[in-house]
């Protein structure tokens, strides 16, 4: 999905989805100054510490509280909105583009600033075009079962468009990260070989800031605890996920073992309902 932002022109916006999008950022990024990154999730912090790492002056601009925290809470996001700031990026949160005029980019609150280009980290949405015309069960994402098979037998969908039934809370969920379409896939693909085997593995992604590195196993769309171990600022820590005294989920730093075993105990708490990870 691309946002429309008035008085902005074609050329200022940039979008990272593809490898052409890339290299089409980092050809503007050689003769530019001052950079503006909408959003401040994955994909928007990640180009603003990549244009950093360039000597570009970086403002990002979001509409949340903190950086990430609908994913990981405000402990994680206030952690990373420091992380970033250190390197020298300006955040403007709770705000967004207004207008833009040439250089001049005027934010919701009023806030001026300057932008060679602006990068928008944000409206990525599942491609479903293709699944609707063929009739396919389509609720925010291709609905597949545990087989990664669609609503027409035969048909199978893996990855950031498909919508599973996730083992360990029955709830059906979409997520978009790499080692999830991984293995995804590779369940399709033998499924479509004529194998049945089901796709119970438990979602997991990085993500990197510089020289921090996120692990996320598990999945937690909503939480009543995070359990803290550790300290984030000595980026030596580990954050579980809690509802209802259940865990979802783990972020870990510098706890790669950690990670590993929640992750084999959630896989093991699939086959076997009744443990926990905490
Ligand atoms: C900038 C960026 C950074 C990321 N960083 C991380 C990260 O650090 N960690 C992480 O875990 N994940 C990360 N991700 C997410 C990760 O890349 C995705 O989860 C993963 O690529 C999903 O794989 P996929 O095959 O489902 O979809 P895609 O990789 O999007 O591939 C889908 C393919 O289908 C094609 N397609 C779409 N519609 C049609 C059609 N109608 N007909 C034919 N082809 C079609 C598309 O052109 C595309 O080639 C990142 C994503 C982006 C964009």
């Amino acid at each position: 999905m691309h946002l429309p932002i008035e008085g902005a022109t074609d050329s200022q916006l940039h979008y990272l989805r593809t490898f052409a999008d890339s290299k089409a950022i980092i050809a503007k990024a050689t003769s530019a100054k001052r950079v503006v990154v909408v959003g401040a999730s994955f994909i928007g912090l990640e180009v603003a510490a990549s244009l950093r790492v360039r000597g570009i002056l970086v403002d990002v601009v979001a509409p949340e509280n903190q950086p990430l925290e609908r994913i990981m809470g405000a402990e994680v996001g206030i952690f990373i909105r420091k992380l970033h700031e250190a390197h020298g990026v300006s955040f403007h949160l709770g705000e967004t583009v207004s207008r833009v005029n040439g250089r001049a980019v005027t934010l919701t609150g009023g806030t001026k600033l300057e932008a060679d280009f602006i990068v928008l980290g944000v409206g990525v949405r599942p491609s479903l075009t293709l699944a609707e015309q063929a009739g396919l069960a389509v609720n925010r994402g291709i609905e597949v079962n545990e087989y990664m098979e669609t609503s027409v037998a035969g048909i199978f969908a893996a990855g950031d468009a498909a919508r599973w039934p996730d083992p360990r809370t029955g709830e059906r969920i979409r997520v978009e990260h790499w080692v999830v379409a991984e293995r995804q896939g590779q369940v399709a693909a033998k499924n479509i070989l004529g194998g049945r085997e089901k796709f119970d593995a438990v979602p997991f992604f990085w993500s990197q800031h510089y020289d921090v590195a996120i692990n996320y196993v598990g999945h937690a769309e909503k939480w009543d605890a995070i359990d803290i171990d550790g300290s984030l600022d000595a980026r030596d820590c580990s954050l579980v996920y809690k509802k209802d005294g259940r865990t979802l989920a783990i972020a870990t730093m510098s706890r790669d073992l950690r990670s590993l075993q929640a992750e084999a105990v959630m896989e093991a708490e699939i086959k076997s309902p009744k443990r926990d990870v905490a």
